[in-house]
């Protein structure tokens, strides 16, 4: 019911302030013309606002894809994807190579094992999940229209030291350890920390998933000690109705 109440507190905000001083939100609000409520399932983020909110609340479009997705192994030039064909936003993938190509000089060798994710790649992700850990899976994994993956500007890193699988000490790795303290220079911040400041986080700690915002933004956030999340909530009002989001396998 707590949350619940934020929403609606978040929706009378929109609804009576029009966020007028808030530039990133009235963006977001800008694709939208003359409408201010829609089905969180009906969004279609604006593809120039890296600040786009989605959660478990706050949903995207099944039918929204990026148009500019390029396949990461082409830009990268280092074998970090394991053979694999992962696509990201192509305003990522000039960071990412350059974030690699410095962690390549200093010795260390972190692979990504995912990126971009389509409605029905998240969907095959939730089923597994779903089929393993029953409810709890909520907490470890998105429901299909509710990733950061299907952004395009997300990614999920691996190191050598984990045999480049998903653990949560991931954040003692040596990959781990310099990407959290130096990705912000490259523009990509954490998701889901471990201590979201006012407890504020969408899943469990995953040290390994980071969502690129751009250099200004991203060293913005680390400066204030807040997360992308604690931003959201703070200064953007989705342009949605949040409603419970219900995974086809749970109805
Ligand atoms: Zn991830």
């Amino acid at each position: 019911m707590q949350k619940i109440g934020n929403y609606f507190a978040m929706l009378c905000v929109l609804a009576t302030a029009s966020l007028l001083s808030l530039p990133a939100s009235a963006a977001m609000i800008d694709t939208i013309p003359n409408t201010t409520f829609i089905s969180c399932y009906a969004r279609f983020p604006n593809p120039s606002d890296l600040r786009t909110i989605i959660t478990p609340t706050y949903a995207i479009s099944a039918d929204y894809e990026p148009d500019d997705l390029v396949l990461l192994p082409e830009y990268v030039g280092y074998p970090v994807t394991l053979s694999k064909d992962i696509y990201v936003r192509e305003q990522v993938a000039e960071p990412l190579q350059a974030m690699i190509a410095e962690m390549w000089d200093l010795g260390l060798r972190p692979s990504i094992v995912s990126a971009y994710r389509s409605y029905p790649q998240q969907q095959r992700v939730w089923d597994q999940w779903y089929a393993e850990y029953g409810e709890r899976a909520r907490d470890i994994s998105a429901i299909p229209g509710t990733s950061e993956h299907q952004l395009g500007t997300t990614v999920d890193f691996g190191s050598p030291e984990h045999s480049h699988r998903f653990y949560t000490t991931f954040y003692l790795t040596s990959e781990g350890r310099w990407l959290a303290e130096n990705a912000h220079r490259y523009g990509f911040v954490l998701s889901y920390p471990r201590d979201a400041v006012g407890g504020l986080s969408t899943y469990e700690y995953e040290p390994w998933h980071f969502r690129y915002v751009g250099v200004e933004f991203a060293t913005y956030l680390v400066e204030k000690n807040m997360t992308l999340l604690q931003y959201q909530h703070e200064n953007l009002a989705a342009p949605c109705i949040p409603a419970r989001v219900v995974p086809r396998n749970v109805r």
